[in-house]
């Protein structure tokens, strides 16, 4: 009698398992389908294995056949067991199409030792080289070491491909996927040495249980809250595509109202509206024609979506399509909300030579301030790029070695004195490829990714340094722009009353400017660092007055002599209703005994009524544009 009690343990396990990875819904992509296939080829070789051993209630000579059959069906499964799992591993590599198609030998020669075990246990009826069933049991037939040459073929070319393909795969799940083979040796071994003892089936078993524990994780892979693919996910399959050199489209999905969305919905709500939009890509893409198969569609962090297509099925169509369908009012809770989105479509591996590359040009995508639309990478000029904050972080780190920035100051008009007390410092860059890069653009990327520091340093060094010449013509003081990502610096208080005394500069001589935004932060350091100055000396602005949410009571508490209203309530001056309300909130500041500064004031007639209204400085074209030290000073010796 067989032992065949560990294929029944198997036919458990496996049920088991298939139940599992069907209520989980693990079919869908081609990874997962070809475990599922894995799973049900070696379910199907162990109710065989079952049917070929375990003793049935039949008499002789229908047990016979069944014997007979279920060890047939038995060894063409079985022949498909080592090419399948190769191919398994292939897919999960995502190298799999690439290497096969790419040369015909690869496939032939991955082919033929299938065929030849094939064919040989296909004639087994005739020939019984394989096997045969004697007396109702079973007995090896004399060639049936060519199953076992198949088999060790496999293995060889899994090992061959692993190595070719390394870097596809990380060490654990090379780990996991090689750990079949030393399982089903034992398996083999015992077999081989006590062929009553059924244990092959088991031991594939396990090899299945340890690839569901190691390698099937879709924890990993998708984000079921929003149905779509993780971004640990998108990195490993597009560090595939760069390994197998296959021609690929990526989209990239930037919601520019994602932050409002969550504050607005709470992030379940969120969850819902990504959810909708996932299922609004799969619709597009399925509805733009042809059979397309060969996409997925990751979540890859707040606010930001992506398309892996391949390169045959995408078109810059496809992608205005895929906006389209984005665009569209989506409809939650009888609330229709709308998502304005910049989707930018690129090639790999032509317009990103290197996974890096296109990863790094996703972060900065997803930091840009492009407006919505569609964007086609290639077509894009450098002038555009820089614009759009595209490659911005190069050009920093470009100027920053170079030195290629500068300060320029604009004049401040003092109603009270009649002439220019004082000036702002905007910095410069000038970059030798692309020429002048707008502050608007390089200072909130800085501030991202942390370059602002230096930059704030130079800032630092060059007012300091300068100042006291200016003080030579009259200046009284400097404004300086402090971005909040300074303040929240722990030791930049502490920087800046060391270069005080280096440069010697007097705390009265300089005014630092945070804007409406940075002073609305909630930060201990923030204030802390802000108090610190002011109890030294040092005089804030409240910088872009009218564009944030904050109230004036809360700027009373803080320790604040200056508020600057935004250039666009001033150029908007010639409405009726902004008069009014600039006229109200300039009497407000004055009685709560704040200074105000009117800045980008471009006509006479703007200065006059603000004049009137009570404005104690101004600050705009109308009495000049920003200008480099040398400029200013000329400026300075002329108006007085
Ligand atoms: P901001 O602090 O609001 O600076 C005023 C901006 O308005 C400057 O733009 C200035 O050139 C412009 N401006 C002044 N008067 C007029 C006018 O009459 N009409 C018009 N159309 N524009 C006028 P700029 O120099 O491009 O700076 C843009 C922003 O970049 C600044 O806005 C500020 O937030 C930031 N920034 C500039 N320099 C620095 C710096 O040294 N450090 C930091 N952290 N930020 C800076
Ligand atoms: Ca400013
Ligand atoms: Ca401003």
């Amino acid at each position: 009698m067989r032992v065949f009690q560990f294929d029944l343990c198997s036919f458990l396990i496996l049920t088991l398992v298939i139940i599992s990875l069907f209520l989980r819904k693990l079919y869908n992509g081609k990874m997962h389908r070809m475990f599922l296939a894995f799973v049900l080829l070696i379910y199907a070789n162990t109710i065989a294995d079952i049917f070929s051993s375990a003793p049935l209630p039949l008499s002789e000579s229908t047990l016979e056949n069944v014997r007979e059959i279920s060890t047939f069906c038995y060894f063409i499964l079985h022949a498909s067991i080592m090419p399948l799992y190769t191919i398994f591993i292939g897919t999960a590599a995502g190298t799999w199409t690439g290497y096969m198609t790419k040369n015909k030998a690869n496939r032939f020669i991955f082919c033929l030792p299938y065929v030849i075990n094939l064919g040989f246990v296909l004639s087994n009826p005739w020939t019984h080289w394989i096997f045969r069933i004697e007396d109702g049991t079973y007995k090896r037939g004399e060639l049936i070491l060519v199953t076992y040459l198949a088999a060790a073929f496999y293995i060889l070319h899994t090992i061959y491909y692993l190595v070719r393909y390394r870097g596809a795969l990380d060490k654990r799940r090379i780990m996991a996927f090689l750990s079949i083979y030393p399982y089903s040796l034992c398996a083999l071994v015992i077999q081989y040495l006590n062929s009553r003892y059924l244990v092959e089936m088991f031991a594939y078993t396990v090899a299945i249980l340890t690839l569901l524990m190691f390698i099937i994780r879709p924890e990993e892979t998708m984000n079921s809250a929003v149905g779509a693919k993780t971004s640990m996910a998108f990195t490993a399959d597009i560090q595939r595509i760069y390994l197998s050199g296959r021609d690929n489209n990526v989209q990239i999905i930037k919601l520019n109202s994602d932050g409002s969305l969550i504050k607005l919905y709470g992030i379940n709500k969120h969850d819902r509206i990504i959810r909708e939009l996932v299922s609004r890509i799969h619709a597009a893409i399925k509805n733009g024609g042809g059979r397309v198969s060969d996409y997925n569609v990751y979540y890859l962090n707040y606010g930001l979506l992506a398309v892996i297509i391949g390169k045959k099925n995408a078109s810059e169509q496809r992608a205005q399509e895929l906006y389209e369908a984005l665009s569209s009012k989506i409809r939650t809770d009888n609330i229709d909300i709308s998502v304005e989105c910049a989707l930018c479509d690129l090639n790999i591996p032509d317009d990103m030579a290197t996974a890096e590359d296109l990863l790094d040009f996703i972060d900065t995508f997803e930091k840009s301030n492009v407006g919505a639309g569609v964007f086609v990478y290639s077509k894009l000029t450098r002038q555009e790029k820089i614009q759009m904050n595209f490659d911005i972080d190069r050009y920093i780190r470009k100027a920053i070695k170079n030195k290629s920035f500068s300060m320029y100051y604009q004049p401040i008009y003092c109603v009270k004195e009649n002439r220019f007390v004082t000036a702002e410092a905007l910095i410069r860059l000038s970059d030798d490829e692309v020429g002048f890069i707008s502050p608007a653009v390089f200072i909130p990327a800085a501030e991202k990714s942390g370059a602002i520091y230096e930059i704030g340093d130079f800032v630092i060094n060059s007012v300091f340094s300068f100042v006291g010449k200016a003080e030579q013509y009259g200046v009284k003081y400097i404004e300086i722009n402090i971005s909040a990502m300074q303040c929240m610096n722990d030791s930049f208080a502490q920087d800046i009353l060391d270069k005080l005394s280096e440069y010697g500069v007097s705390e009265k001589s300089v005014n630092f400017e945070l804007t409406e935004s940075a002073s609305a932060i909630i930060d201990d350091v923030l204030s802390k660092t802000v108090s610190k100055l002011h109890n030294v000396g040092i005089e804030f602005s409240i910088d872009d007055y009218g564009t944030g949410y904050s109230n004036l009571h809360r700027l009373m508490s803080e320790p604040i002599k200056l508020i600057k209203i935004d250039r666009s309530l001033i150029c908007e001056l010639s409405n009726e209703k902004t008069r009014a309300v600039l006229a109200d909130t300039i009497r407000m500041i004055k009685s709560i005994g704040m200074e105000i500064v009117a800045e980008g004031v471009e006509t006479a007639e703007t200065a006059d009524w603000l004049i009137e209204k009570g404005c104690d400085y101004i600050q705009g074209f109308y009495y000049a544009k920003p200008m480099p030290e040398s400029e200013y000073i000329e400026f300075l010796k002329n108006s007085v």
